[in-house]
């Protein structure tokens, strides 16, 4: 079918790279590009002889619009899947858009320097006019929706697990199970454990900043901010059992409002354990999660780099972690005249994830829906001149493709709701 240049290779692009080369009728050549190179080689040397798939590696520093610009003129790829992080998503879109090339990424924009005086008045304006302040918003990557539409080319925002299958499912919901959905309630468990006091399941920078900023949600058309952690509540998950769940401000909630017809509420709730957030609150406490450079010793550094640098790799976490995490959506709303309730989620075992592909289910579960967001763009199922979320496009043949790549889904009718 086709070509992708893949740029990014940690915990989620590695996964995203061991499905692609599953899925070499499709994907019949990758380039695996990033900061440092040997990573790429390595999985390169680790997955050549069990694939079809051709593949190459590059270096890139994808900060530098320039340098992926060549990147893209060098490979000629049918689709870019940046798999980096949120802060590279304006460069390698412009760089997409320079070249005439498809787009896709799994977390919106937030900018690495917070103390940046032009994205700071911007943000202090969004805050005042949106109602919520997380750091990361849709405005930047929405702003560039004129320009792929005359470049006749398509940007799918975020398709990892939440965002990504989330708004995929709510779509489904939408097409096959509701006439009007009137409430969203995105609940994210990991019953993982990796017997660390402390880690994150994914890049610990971005991780930390989602988690310990104020929670939010969507209700009656507006949003509702509370401070970090202070809804709780209770679930027993399919698979995994009770959980303490907290209200957290999520991406796709932004998106979610604007393209399910008259939604009322919609909140986002993960599960976290007391050890986790005793840590996080005393990291938080000490300034350890700040992104100011400090001086020290002579040398500038950014205290949440250098407590990233002291964690465990995220990518290390595979072969320590078991469980099982269970991520879905509960809706409530109207089919036929009659009021409706119904939960569609899917469960991962980290072992069996871990036995497949090398990674704990946190990397699957988002890596999965980035392989299976490519091949939508490169087999032109999702295609549409512009810049979108998932939910915007027909969600059969995601949904059939996460069946066939290893993410399963149930719906369940009269799920216990959350109050
Ligand atoms: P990692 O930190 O493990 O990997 C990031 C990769 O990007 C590394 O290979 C890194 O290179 C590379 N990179 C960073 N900066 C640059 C740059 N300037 N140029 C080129 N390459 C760069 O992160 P994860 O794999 O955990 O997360 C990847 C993305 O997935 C993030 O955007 C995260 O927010 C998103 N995510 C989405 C989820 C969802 O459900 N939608 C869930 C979890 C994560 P190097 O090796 O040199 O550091």
């Amino acid at each position: 079918m086709g070509k992708a240049l893949i740029i990014g290779c940690g915990g989620v692009a590695s996964v995203a790279i061991h499905k692609c080369c599953q899925n070499s009728e499709v994907f019949e050549e990758i380039c695996i590009a990033s900061r440092t190179k040997s990573k790429c080689d390595a999985l390169k040397e680790k997955l050549e002889g069990t694939t079809k798939t051709k593949i190459t590696t590059e270096q890139v520093d994808a900060d530098k619009f320039d340098e992926v610009c060549a990147l893209i003129k060098k490979v000629q790829p049918d689709v870019v899947m940046n798999i980096a992080l949120p802060y590279q998503d304006l460069t390698i879109m412009d760089a997409c858009l320079a070249c005439g090339v498809n787009y896709m990424d799994t977390a919106n924009y937030e900018p690495e320097n917070l103390d940046d005086p032009a994205w700071k008045a911007a943000y202090e304006k969004r805050c005042k006019e949106e109602g919520f302040s997380a750091y990361f918003d849709y405005s930047w990557q929405w702003a560039y929706m004129d320009k792929f539409k005359e470049a006749g080319l398509t940007a799918l925002l975020g398709s990892g697990f939440d965002p990504g299958v989330t708004q995929v499912f709510c779509a489904y919901a939408q097409k096959h199970l509701f006439d009007e959905i009137h409430t969203i309630d995105i609940l994210d468990c990991n019953g993982g454990d990796h017997g660390y006091p402390f880690a994150t399941n994914f890049n610990p920078e971005i991780n930390l900043r989602e988690v310990s900023a104020p929670g939010s949600y969507w209700e009656n058309g507006h949003w509702v901010e509370i401070p970090a952690m202070s809804i709780h509540r209770e679930y027993d998950f399919d698979g995994v059992g009770h959980k303490d769940m907290y209200l957290l401000h999520h991406e796709e909630i932004e998106s979610l409002a604007k393209n399910i017809p008259g939604v009322k509420r919609i909140r986002f709730f993960m599960t976290f354990g007391q050890s986790y957030l005793t840590h996080m609150k005393c990291l938080e406490n000490v300034g350890m999660l700040s992104t100011t450079p400090i001086e020290y010793e002579g040398r500038e550094i950014v205290p949440i780099q250098f407590l990233k640098a002291l964690l465990p790799d995220p990518a290390s976490l595979g072969p320590r972690t078991v469980g099982k995490t269970n991520i879905g959506c509960i809706f409530t709303g109207v089919k036929d005249g009659k009021e409706k309730t119904a939960y569609i989620y899917n469960i991962c075992d980290h072992q069996e994830c871990y036995r497949e592909v090398g990674s704990q289910a946190i990397s699957y579960t988002t890596g999965v829906p980035a392989m299976i967001g490519g091949m939508m763009l490169m087999t032109g199922t999702w295609a549409k001149p512009g810049v979108y979320t998932a939910e915007e496009f027909d969600p059969d043949s995601y949904m059939d493709a996460l069946n066939k790549w290893g993410l399963p889904w149930n719906v369940v009718e009269n799920p216990v709701l959350v109050d």
